[in-house]
């Protein structure tokens, strides 16, 4: 299709409507903020919003990807670029005096996710846009998104982030998509003997769109996000009887399942209210799936031809049974044929391995609030437990792993692969590590469902709109084309010898740190040099990350600068973004160790210039769009099979940070891509760190051998870093010894600081460091999310069934 034009007196009269609607007689009453409001609606009016199916030979079936997370980031300045209007509106509101760039500033980031997982989500829509595959995304929205961070004396405080959805400038309401969601209540016999469910209460769901728009190719599809309101939001009966208050109540407590967003990542809680935001997002997606299926005039036998649903891991799991419940109940379709039409539609993207993340919810928990699914998931595992029979005879051990309801517990996971056409994981080897530990019995039964799809990040985001620099250089020197074909930066290669390129590219990166320099001298008042090397690790605060292998590091180099005060090392600021869940005590424990050890070297007149260390607060997708093109080195140092892809590695990448990374999660992927050469590989492998955990992991060994490592730990209990306190950094150096840390933050660390010696003896080198840079950009290519999307099409959504 082709671009949209922008008829520029249109977006003029649509601008003049909104300051009018704001009350105002003339443009230059408008506040800052209030013109990046007008701008917004403005565009959000001129721009036609699909929601339908579109038709595609190739692509027939329509992508509906649910999610509980969509971190969308900031949208005004991402919607112009993609539209292709944004030099046309930088121009317009240049006549006003307002600079675009400026205005873009203005908007609160919709932070209605926790991390990677809701960014990938938020790319991968963007990606089918862009791709063209008909879709609509499905998440919920959040009065609070993703708490606000911010430190006290070094300690993360949490601060409630109320985004304003009520005066979003992009969202659109849709009043009559309005679905009803019952919750709890029991079961009754109906007339032909089967079961219904009689809810206890019921709800709405409101859908509220925003738009997904493609780069330049006049597509946009709906990510449409429920809100809660009570179906009867005024008692009446009550109102009469003359109880004002409790007439509103039921209203209010509708309003509460859509508040706020879980701060949790890679961990679950069993939280009853998390539950039904779960069930509630899931009802109105099926529902509003059947809606579109029935009102195209299609038999509800043919569903999974023309739909196809993709659980972005097990979070919106409870859409199996609720689709089973509609087919069964509503439908009065027949166990096999609602089975048949189910286990077509489903597919599952997992995205993780570690136990505390999959989703196991309470058996009693489940038969209260979803009776009639809890009944479901019973039958389906009746079912199940037929074919597991006949593979494994009287096998309990094997049946114990694949139930689905098992121990008073319902697994999320195994739900999904029992009742999901398609499996997948997130890179290669976390793929494989699938097939090989999570859910080995179920490949051995259906192998054919078992995929890889690597990550991706969009290109448009994370490197045209947040390098600017970067874009004009690229595309003065190979076209535009790469912006929607990533894999044509390979045509950079020859240009990593070519001096004149290479300075420029230098350059560049030299601008992009000057300009998060003058970031950080104003948030947080420190002066950081912009020739020193910037080190940056930004992503969720979790052990398995382990930025306190990075702590111990730093501690480490400024131990040995006070032990040789001419030691000659590469000056360096490292810089960290991350949140903490307000519940995960150890996590907030390194941020707060961190923020202690930053605040004695940046003090210390003796270390000067040489080491830095800066933690930027609420750390979010803007901030991710500061950081990442003035990053010289990404820290991807988790446990090897830990990170399951992991995205802000590729973002780095792609922006000429070389990664300093164990071989975990997609970093195996982009040293294959950029070559051995240019990445500092380091540590234990999979296969290693599973190996020393089975034969039982002693940290106090590692510890006696390397003295140096040990009086880092000394230091850390010693009080001098923490005003003379010796047990405020307890919970870190507990998980570390005694605790086992089964995330072998010391069994790496040799390994690491050998590999970070390896980085400032190329950083000495700045020609040899520039060109590896290049040939970063020129090759990580492949993580671009339109690859994903259409390797999703290939291998799940439009495979031959
Ligand atoms: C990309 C991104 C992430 C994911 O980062 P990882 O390093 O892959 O964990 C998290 N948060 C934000 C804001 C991001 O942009």
């Amino acid at each position: 299709m082709p671009k949209l034009k922008l008829d520029k007196a249109a977006f003029q009269s649509a601008l003049e409507r909104q300051w009018q609607r704001l009350g105002l007689h003339d443009a230059q009453e408008m506040s800052a903020f209030q013109w990046w409001q007008a701008v917004s609606a403005a565009v959000n009016e001129l721009i036609p919003f699909q929601s339908g199916r579109q038709g595609d030979k190739k692509n027939p079936r329509h992508v509906n990807y649910l999610s509980m997370e969509f971190l969308i980031g900031r949208l005004t300045g991402n919607n112009l670029i993609n539209l292709g209007w944004y030099d046309t509106v930088k121009k317009a509101l240049a006549e006003y005096h307002i600079n675009l760039s400026d205005l873009l500033e203005q908007e609160t980031d919709p932070a209605l996710g926790n991390g990677g997982l809701g960014r990938l989500a938020a790319c991968y829509l963007d990606s089918m846009a862009t791709v063209g595959q008909s879709a609509t995304g499905y998440g919920l929205n959040y009065q609070y998104g993703l708490f606000r961070q911010q430190f006290s004396d070094g300690k993360q405080v949490e601060i409630p982030d109320d985004w304003h959805r009520e005066s979003y400038p992009w969202f659109r309401h849709q009043p009559a998509l309005t679905v009803q969601v019952g919750l709890g209540g029991k079961l009754v016999k109906n007339e032909s003997g089967g079961e219904q469910w009689q809810p206890a209460f019921m709800l709405n769901g409101e859908a509220w769109d925003l738009p997904v728009v493609g780069y330049e190719n006049g597509v946009t599809l709906p990510l449409r996000l429920w809100q809660a309101t009570h179906a009867h939001p005024f008692d009446l009966a009550l109102f009469n009887e003359g109880k004002f208050l409790k007439a509103e109540q039921a209203g209010i407590d509708a309003a509460k399942l859509t508040k706020v967003l879980y701060p949790n990542d890679n961990h679950q809680q069993g939280k009853q209210l998390r539950l039904m935001q779960q069930y509630f997002q899931c009802a109105c997606a099926v529902a509003d799936i059947l809606r579109r299926h029935h009102l195209a005039g299609l038999s509800i036998q043919s569903l999974p031809d023309h739909e196809v649903i993709q659980l972005n891991d097990t979070h919106p799991t409870i859409a199996i049974p609720e689709m089973l419940r509609v087919l069964l109940d509503q439908h009065q379709l027949s166990w096999e044929d609602a089975w048949r039409i189910t286990s077509r539609t489903f597919a599952y993207t997992n995205h993780t391995l570690m136990p505390e993340a999959l989703e196991c919810w309470d058996e009693k928990l489940v038969r209260t609030l979803l009776p009639r699914h809890f009944a479901i998931i019973k039958n389906i595992d009746r079912e199940f437990k037929k074919v597991v029979r006949q593979h494994w005879p009287d096998d309990e051990a094997i049946w114990a792993k694949v139930a689905v309801h098992y121990d008073h517990q319902i697994r999320m996971a195994n739900l999904c692969v029992v009742c999901g056409f398609a499996v997948n994981g997130v890179a290669a080897l976390h793929s494989d590590l699938v097939k090989t530990d999570l859910f080995a019995e179920y490949f051995a039964l259906w192998p054919e469902k078992f995929h890889n799809v690597t990550n991706g990040i969009t290109p448009r985001r994370w490197l045209k709109q947040c390098n600017p620099a970067l874009t004009e250089l690229i595309d003065n020197t190979i076209g535009k084309g790469w912006v929607t074909r990533l894999e044509k930066l390979k045509e950079l290669e020859p240009y990593a010898d070519q001096a004149e390129f290479c300075e420029r590219y230098q350059q560049i990166k030299r601008d992009n740190k000057q300009k998060l320099a003058e970031k950080i001298q104003q948030l947080t008042d420190i002066t950081v040099n912009p020739e020193a090397l910037f080190d940056v690790q930004i992503k969720r605060l979790h052990e398995y990350k382990r930025q306190h292998l990075n702590l111990l590091h730093i501690m480490s180099l400024y131990r040995q600068l006070r032990d040789n005060p001419a030691l000659d090392i590469v000056p360096r600021v490292f810089l960290f973004g991350a949140k903490a869940a307000p519940g995960y005590a150890l996590a907030k424990n390194i941020i707060y160790a961190i923020n202690q050890v930053a605040e004695k070297i940046n003090n210390d007149r003796k270390i000067n210039d040489r080491l830095k260390v800066i933690f930027l607060p609420d750390y979010r997708v803007s901030v991710a769009e500061w950081m990442i093109p003035a990053a010289d080195l990404s820290e991807q140092i988790s446990t090897a099979g830990k990170e399951a892809s992991g995205t802000g590695n590729m973002k780095l990448a792609l922006n000429g940070a070389l990664t300093i990374g164990t071989l975990d999660g997609a970093n195996v992927e982009i040293a294959q891509q950029v070559g051995d050469e240019h990445i500092f590989i380091f540590g234990h492998t999979a296969p290693e760190v599973k190996e020393i955990l089975s034969q039982g992991y002693k940290p106090a060994q590692i510890l006696k051998k390397d003295k140096a490592l040990k009086a880092l730990l000394t230091e850390l209990g010693s009080g001098a870093y923490s005003n003379k306190h010796k047990h405020a950094f307890d919970p870190l150096l507990h998980s570390l010894q005694q605790g086992g840390d089964p995330y072998l933050v010391l069994a790496d660390f040799a390994a690491y600081a050998e590999a970070q010696q390896r980085v400032d003896a190329l950083y000495r080198r700045p020609q040899a460091w520039t060109r590896s840079a290049v040939l970063n950009t020129a090759r990580v290519g492949f993580f671009s999310s339109d690859r994903s999307i259409r390797d999703y099409q290939q291998r799940i959504w439009q495979a031959k069934r």
